[in-house]
């Protein structure tokens, strides 16, 4: 029967590849893949500019570490880059008075932000007390700092410190990895349950899309993949054992597939928006609850082209140390449309590790969702008044060209990363990891992507995991006929 298979698997992104490849290896070839996009890939977007590519999603590997495959996959293929990493360059910090800080305090704060993360918030006992946020954990720990600091130090120097506390809290590496809101939405003890495998991350030759491209699109026979797909419903039939899958074509028209097995591999923040619509019947309610509970954050990344660097070649970075106690006004927002109070959530620019004449942002939260509003040239024009605020003595000229993502609203995604928001436990990703109805008979709908790992949720290497662990559950079902 036409369009009639063993497996569809929803999503042509990290999770939708591997399961599709682990399923093609072991035996099953009766599936296809439904894409909304025309393109694979999802949340890893290489766009190429002048020769180059830039990475609107994923980006680094985690890793020189035996927990991720995919890096081991791209060592393999001799993909992974030996780029320098801008360590023996210079980074610099100001405040918005122009004035430089420190580096020694930074790197004071940053041992023990560190040390924070790495020793105290896991031995914080969460069974006994109430879940507590990240970062009130953090200040908390902070607040003790200070006051033993201000014995021996005057209040320029604790304002100092008090900039790059702040500071850090904005652009640490957490905010990219377990999900990119405030530290004070993320769970104490969801930072606990990640996992983090970052010791020597690695960017990829020729971008992140040519690899997927390599070690899966490549390897799956094309007519697997079935693109400009959007599912709008799923609906299971239990007694005759077997899936539904409304689809709206390019045209629009309506198409009906029909499966044993679906396996949804859409963002939590798809699943957020569509899930009472797309399920018939509803999911179950702990499933529900668990989907609304857990945090679905937004990381954009911002690149500024210009037609050469108006920086000094040994520069790697300028971060942006805010005051605590200013606003954060833009002149050139006045008589616009928009507010400038995301601005405060920027905490510099880096050069980019190829493109030399490339300065590169990420910005996070509500502050990253809300700039996806801001027209390009207005954006431009923020990015070189701040940057005349923070460094005067540098001329900054207008980008040639601004390259962005726009996560939140990407109606494919709703955002980028998932966490654990206050309020949610590893239990609601274990949840929303079980197949549906979870029969010995056999499941009908099954879940993966990023989202669905206990441990690599917000990661490249955790939805590859997750596509394969659906794999292996559908294939373990036919075994016996192999
Ligand atoms: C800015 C940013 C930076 C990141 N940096 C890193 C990094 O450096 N290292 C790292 O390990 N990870 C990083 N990540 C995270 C990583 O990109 C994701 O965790 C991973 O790509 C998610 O893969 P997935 O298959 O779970 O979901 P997705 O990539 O979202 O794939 C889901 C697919 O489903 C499709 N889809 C959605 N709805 C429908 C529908 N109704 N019908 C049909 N198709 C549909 C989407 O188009 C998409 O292709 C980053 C992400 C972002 C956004």
């Amino acid at each position: 029967m036409e369009n009639h298979y063993c497996v569809v698997i929803i999503g042509a992104g990290v999770a939708g590849l591997s399961c599709a490849k682990y399923l093609a290896d072991n035996g099953i070839q009766d599936f296809v893949i439904l894409e909304a996009n025309n393109q694979i890939g999802g949340r890893c977007q290489t766009v190429e500019f002048m020769d180059q590519s830039i990475e609107l999603g994923t980006e680094l590997l985690q890793g020189n570490s035996s927990n991720n495959p995919l890096f081991q996959l791209a060592e393999g293929q001799h993909l992974l880059d030996q780029d320098d990493d801008g360590l023996d360059r210079d980074d610099c910090y100001h405040d918005e008075d122009g004035e430089s800080i420190d580096e020694d305090i930074i790197n004071e704060i940053r041992t023990i932000y560190d040390e924070i993360l790495e020793k105290k918030v896991p031995t914080y006992p969460y069974e006994n007390y109430p879940d507590l946020s990240l970062g009130e954990f953090i200040l908390a720990e902070f607040d003790q700092y200070l006051q033993l600091k201000k014995v021996s130090l005057d209040k320029n120097e604790i304002d100092q410190r008090e900039k790059v506390i702040d500071w850090l809290g904005k652009q640490h590496p957490v905010l990219n990895t377990i999900g990119s809101e405030k530290l004070t939405d993320v769970s104490v003890q969801g930072w606990i349950s990640f996992e983090s495998i970052s010791t020597n991350d690695k960017y990829i030759q020729g971008g992140i899309c040519k690899f997927l491209q390599t070690i899966f699109e490549n390897k799956i026979a094309k007519e697997k993949f079935h693109f400009n797909s959007k599912v709008k419903r799923v609906a299971i039939h239990e007694v005759n054992q077997s899936v539904n899958i409304e689809v709206i074509k390019e045209n629009q028209q309506i198409v009906t597939y029909r499966a044993k097995h679906v396996v949804c591999t859409q963002s939590i923040g798809c699943l957020k928006k569509t899930m009472h619509e797309m399920f018939v019947p509803p999911l179950p309610y702990s499933k529900q609850v668990s989907i609304e509970k857990l945090g679905f954050g937004t990381v954009n990344k911002i690149y500024l082209v210009f037609s050469q660097p108006f920086w000094d070649v040994d520069f790697n970075s300028f971060n942006f140390l805010w005051n605590t106690n200013t606003e954060g006004k833009l002149t050139c927002l006045e008589n616009t449309p928009y507010h400038s109070r995301w601005c405060k959530s920027l905490t510099g620019l880096c050069v980019h590790h190829r493109l030399s004449n490339t300065l590169v942002t990420q910005i996070s939260g509500e502050a990253g969702e809300y700039i996806e509003t801001i027209p390009d040239g207005l954006l431009s024009n923020c990015f070189q008044e701040l940057f005349g605020r923070f460094y005067p003595d540098n001329q900054i000229p207008k980008p040639k060209k601004l390259i962005r993502s726009s996560w939140f609203h990407n109606p494919l995604t709703y955002g980028s990363h998932t966490f654990i928001k206050i309020g949610s436990t590893v239990h609601d990703i274990k949840r929303l990891a079980m197949p549906w109805p979870d029969k010995p008979a056999g499941p009908l709908v099954l879940f993966a992507g990023e989202g669905t790992h206990e441990r690599f949720y917000g990661t490249a290497h955790g939805a590859f995991l997750t596509g394969i662990r659906e794999g292996k559950r559908i294939v373990g079902l036919y075994k016996s006929n192999f």
